[in-house]
């Protein structure tokens, strides 16, 4: 199947034989090519690379074998694997070249494949991460070379893509992505490569982008691109985008940390609101590595609560205030972390951690077994405290638990607490995010008469249309509004509002962050039943609130469900 040709060592090197399936090969007779160089096959590629190879083996009177680009006689291009050999004669002098030629036009096509699937993502056909790594490494070579070549990199993360993925099925969640890329291909420049690492992360590395200002131009292009709705299968959806950008510049030693200095940034990015961009510094990095360690120790700290190694975590409890009678109510369980190096920690530093890593639905559980226990064992110390609560915050991860209701279930058998002793701080943002699912867990948490309440209410952004629609007990104004009562007459507007509205909804209204006096008279001449605070208390260790509750006024006598 080979095409063998015979030319003869002279001036232009003649053809003087070519075979039957060099005819068959290339589509020429044998007339139409004795006597010609064999090198008309190349076309107007005169310039291959491997025809240097070449030309140097015949002068040197060596074997060669080279793969050129040819062209038949119908145009169409053939991959021609080539090995020539000169022929002697019996003096020692060339006289003939003997070639062989094999048709490797579909090897070099499956070799092609190969390659693009092995450097292309195959849902949007984009280069893909090893690509990108690549141009990413010639880039930092050259600019390694060439100290004023500068490039960024755009780190591109879609804002709650997972969203349309879960409600409309993977199928859609693919043609977004096929669509997206096609618009974030056209704010490209020439030499942008344009990148998908898998999932909704896009990467752009740009030549053409040298100082922060002109990467923010582009991350808002991209955001502007993305604006008007995408129109799949019916739905309408719209998508914003969270984008880091790292530039090219002293300190970016290797690829991989300037990728993950853009991810950093875009991590920042999403954190600041939805369809933003931020620009890494390395206090960014410094950031990330400390949030690492933290969530390393934290990893530590919760396994070694689960295997009764230790008890890093302890919870304070703040009283709340009945302003009717001015009695003790109840109280709102508020973890601490006791750190074995840096000492108390804060939940406002450790919490959003927990969340993150889903450390918090084993921290979750332990706190509210803790809570129940705690509370359960109080009653059973002070009968007439029958009406006394414990409010636990849960956070969204632990609401969204698949299981939330059995490990309560089986939290207040295990402590003997009633249930409607117990009260569920859930924040606002986590039932906007997940309004059906949210319906259907807090009924199903009323149903069993667990009280719920709705924290730092008017810091989030609700929906007044499904506020009615959540089954809760209990707002609790933000302290924000609390603080600014005296001195900001809008504020004090704001909480007449809110507690009108609760009342409107049958809901009761707590108010934490009470410093004041003032507070306190504003708040109760507003009709706020509960209250919570530094004027009354900060939070206590069980041990405080426990003599607390000792030197209170029971408010209603109490009989326990089982006391041991
Ligand atoms: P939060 O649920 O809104 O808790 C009220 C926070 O306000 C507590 O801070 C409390 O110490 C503080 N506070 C109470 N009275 C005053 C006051 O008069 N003035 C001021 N400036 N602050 C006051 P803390 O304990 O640092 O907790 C902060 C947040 O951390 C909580 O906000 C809650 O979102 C979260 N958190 C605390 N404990 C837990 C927990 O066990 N589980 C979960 N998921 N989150 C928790
Ligand atoms: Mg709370
Ligand atoms: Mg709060």
């Amino acid at each position: 199947s080979d095409g063998i040709v015979i030319s003869e060592a002279k001036a232009h090197t003649p053809l003087v034989y070519v075979n039957p399936s060099f005819e068959q090969i290339t589509g020429y007779t044998g007339a139409e090519v004795l006597g010609r160089n064999c090198s008309f096959l190349q076309g107007v590629e005169k310039n291959q690379p491997e025809l240097e190879k070449l030309r140097h083996a015949i002068k040197q009177g060596t074997d060669c074998t080279v793969v050129l680009r040819n062209y038949r006689k119908n145009g169409s291009l053939f991959w021609n694997e080539l090995r020539l050999s000169p022929v002697e004669n019996d003096r020692g002098e060339i006289t003939h070249y003997i070639g062989v030629q094999t048709d490797i036009t579909q090897r070099k096509a499956a070799e092609e494949q190969l390659f693009h699937q092995a450097y292309h993502d195959a849902l949007t056909g984009l280069p893909n991460r090893a690509l990108l790594m690549e141009r990413l490494r010639e880039a930092s070579i050259k600019s390694k070379g060439q100290p004023d070549y500068l490039f960024s990199l755009l780190f591109i993360d879609l804002d709650r893509f997972k969203l349309v993925n879960d409600s409309l099925g993977h199928a859609v969640g693919d043609m977004l992505l096929i669509v997206i890329a096609l618009r974030l291909e056209a704010c490209l420049s020439p030499g942008d490569t344009l990148a998908r690492l898998g999932g909704d992360h896009f990467v752009i590395l740009s030549e053409n982008i040298t100082t922060p200002d002109d990467a923010a131009a582009l991350a808002e292009s991209i955001n502007r691109q993305l604006q008007p709705p995408f129109c799949l299968q019916g739905h309408e959806l719209f998508i914003t985008a969270s984008i880091g950008i790292a530039l090219s510049g002293s300190d970016c030693s290797r690829p991989a940390d300037l990728l993950r200095d853009a991810d950093i940034a875009m991590y920042r990015a999403k954190q600041a609101g939805k369809g933003r961009h931020a620009v890494f510094d390395t206090a960014m990095r410094d950031r990330a590595v400390a949030l690492l360690h933290l969530e390393n120790d934290l990893r530590r700290a919760v396994y070694e609560l689960e295997n009764g190694i230790s008890q890093p975590f302890f919870l304070l409890y703040q009283p709340i205030i009945s302003l009717a009678t001015g009695t003790l109510g109840g109280f709102e369980a508020l973890v601490r972390w006791q750190h074995p190096e840096r000492g108390l920690i804060s939940p406002t530093e450790f919490i959003p951690v927990a969340e993150e890593s889903g450390l918090i639905v084993p921290l979750g559980k332990w706190i509210l077994q803790e809570a129940c226990r705690q509370l359960h064992h109080w009653q059973c110390q002070n009968p007439n405290f029958s009406s006394l609560t414990c409010s636990v915050n849960l956070s969204g991860k632990q609401f969204l638990q698949p299981d939330l209701l059995e490990t309560i279930d089986s939290i207040l058998a295990e402590t003997g607490l009633n249930p409607d002793n117990l009260k569920l701080e859930i924040t606002e943002s986590i039932l906007m995010e997940n309004t059906e699912a949210a319906i259907a867990t807090l009924s199903q948490l009323r149903q069993r008469h667990i009280r719920l309440g709705l924290d730092d209410f008017g810091t989030g952004y609700s929906s007044l249309s499904y506020l009615h629609q959540f089954p809760c007990d209990t707002l609790k104004i933000d302290r924000s509004f609390v603080k600014s009562l005296g001195s900001d007459p809008t504020h004090q507007k704001i909480v007449r509002a809110i507690i009108t509205l609760a009342h409107a909804l049958d809901m009761d209204v707590t108010a934490e962050g009470i410093e004041t006096t003032s507070q306190l008279e504003q708040l109760s001449a507003l009709g706020c039943e509960l209250a919570q605070g530094y004027f009354f208390s900060p939070p206590l260790s069980a041990i405080a609130a426990t003599s607390l509750i000792s030197s209170s006024q029971p408010s209603c006598p109490y009989r326990p469900r089982s006391c041991s």
